[in-house]
């Protein structure tokens, strides 16, 4: 057993009646309820202490239970959970209720593991910070002055300060991973197709992934093979195989790990020293072991933010049409059927998605969508042609998650275009729907392999913790 697994220890404390699911549960609460870091838009309290005592009778009359049975989890609220409030942090949808579950979070109920909190987010996904939400900034689990990263902050905070075992955040362009690291927490953006987005708020559906936030790598191989799998509500869906515990346990070949990084992202003048120092360091030691780490060439930082926002606003501005105030959200009055939208999606929206509605809407329009939405599509298959002859000449990609360190709340909402800037080394990634984790080495290392190679990404990662 990997020792160092939340679940496995909360699941060997309960079978072994050393803690009751009904204290923990009401534990954790308790926590998130007394702490200051703003993580909960909403706490699934009634629901999650039932769930307990269901779990203890359980024990108690001598049955089996599952590995995930009884354990506490967040869900980033842009998920629907059937009859709970979904808000993804808007005020549009603040008093919205879930009418189906989400694929993702259903499998997860149904191997007995129990939601506590809808989880603080930017709003709909757009933010690098989680400062853009209608309930305040969350604040960071190791500096209460920093922010605590975005968009899927409240679900790497809560995972960082212990209030849940594991958390499922959303990552369009990095929101997983960098919250991961400004909170030094693992976080996986799976390859893209390989968890069902059915019921997760759509933000960019080309990128939209579900993935796990977790302390160790074991905790999130396990939520990994749970989420996973076709489902006929989400037509992107694939098949996978799941990832087995042998991969911590095995030693590995010769030549079974060919890491190459990106001169582009580290030769760079946006660069902090101390992540470049860091981060040659790395490299430096991964070498002294005999493993080859090349340097490869790539696209400028620019282009890969630029291509990634213009995709991201285009298709956000689509998605959030339908939020109107007819068919959803909060109705507002006006004089007349078009004062109506107007004063609804004015009033509703804040500046940093109405600037992205705008910016979409611009791209796609006549005129300006040749220019612009065309090329980035383009320059979106050259940068998937690239990975892909990447990948035929080493197995991993390593890299940092950020070019800075996490900044103090307030700062980054001064200049929206530095946050877009601060996406350059996640978004590349997202866009070649590629598996990437953050490990929470240092300011956080991310680690990329081809489509499906989830499992190559954490033995890498097991054996990299074992070296530094
Ligand atoms: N920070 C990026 C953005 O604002 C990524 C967000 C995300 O992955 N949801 O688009």
């Amino acid at each position: 057993m990997m020792t160092d697994s939340e679940i496995l220890k909360i699941h060997n404390a309960l079978k072994t009646g050393s803690l009751s699911c009904s204290d923990l549960i009401a534990g954790k609460i308790g926590a998130i309820q007394k702490s200051s870091n703003n993580t909960a838009n909403f706490l699934l309290e009634e629901m999650a202490l039932k769930m307990a005592s269901a779990v203890d009778n359980k024990i108690k009359k001598g049955e089996e239970i599952g590995v995930l049975e009884g354990v506490p989890f967040g869900l980033k609220d842009v998920y629907m959970l059937q009859g709970f409030n979904a808000s993804g942090s808007s005020r549009f949808l603040k008093n919205y209720i879930s009418p189906y579950t989400a694929t993702a979070i259903k499998k997860l109920l149904d191997a007995g593991a129990i939601p506590l909190v809808k989880e603080n987010c930017d709003c709909f996904g757009h933010g690098s910070t989680s400062e853009n939400t209608f309930f305040g900034p969350v604040k960071n689990a190791l500096d209460e002055n920093l922010v605590a990263g975005g968009s899927s902050g409240g679900s790497a905070v809560n995972v960082a300060k212990g209030f849940t075992a594991f958390s499922i955040g959303g990552d369009t362009g990095g929101s997983i991973r960098q919250p991961a690291a400004f909170n030094r927490v693992y976080g996986l953006k799976p390859t893209y197709g390989r968890i069902s987005r059915f019921g997760l708020m759509a933000y960019a559906s080309s990128t939209d992934c579900v993935g796990p936030i977790a302390r160790s790598l074991e905790d999130i191989r396990i939520i990994t093979n749970v989420m996973s799998g076709k489902d006929s509500g989400d037509s992107t869906t694939i098949d996978s195989v799941p990832i087995s515990d042998s991969i911590f346990y095995e030693e590995a070949a010769d030549n079974e790990f060919c890491l190459g990084y990106y001169k582009s992202f580290i030769e760079n003048e946006n660069i902090e020293e101390k992540i470049k120092r860091d981060f040659y360091d790395m490299i430096g030691k991964i070498r002294k072991k005999g493993i080859e780490v090349k340097e490869l060439e790539f696209f400028d930082t620019n282009v890969l933010v630029s291509t990634y926002y213009v995709l991201a606003m285009a298709e956000t501005a689509s998605n959030l049409a339908r939020l109107d105030g007819t068919s959803y959200g909060e109705r507002l009055v006006g004089e007349g059927i078009k004062d109506d939208y107007a004063f609804t999606r004015s009033e509703n929206f804040t500046d940093e998605t109405k600037r992205r509605i705008v910016g979409g809407t611009q791209v796609l329009s006549h005129g300006y969508s040749e220019g612009i939405y065309k090329k980035a599509k383009i320059l979106l298959r050259e940068i998937q042609s690239k990975f892909q002859s990447d990948f035929s000449e080493v197995n991993l990609i390593i890299s940092p998650v950020t070019p800075n360190s996490t900044p103090q709340i307030g700062e980054s909402l001064k200049d929206p275009l530095l946050m877009y800037l601060s996406d350059a080394y996640t978004v590349g990634f997202s866009l070649g729907g590629l598996p990437t984790l953050t490990c929470p080495f240092g300011q956080g290392i991310q680690l990329t392999a081809g489509k499906n190679k989830e499992a190559l990404i954490l033995k890498f990662a097991n054996y990299l913790k074992s070296i530094i």
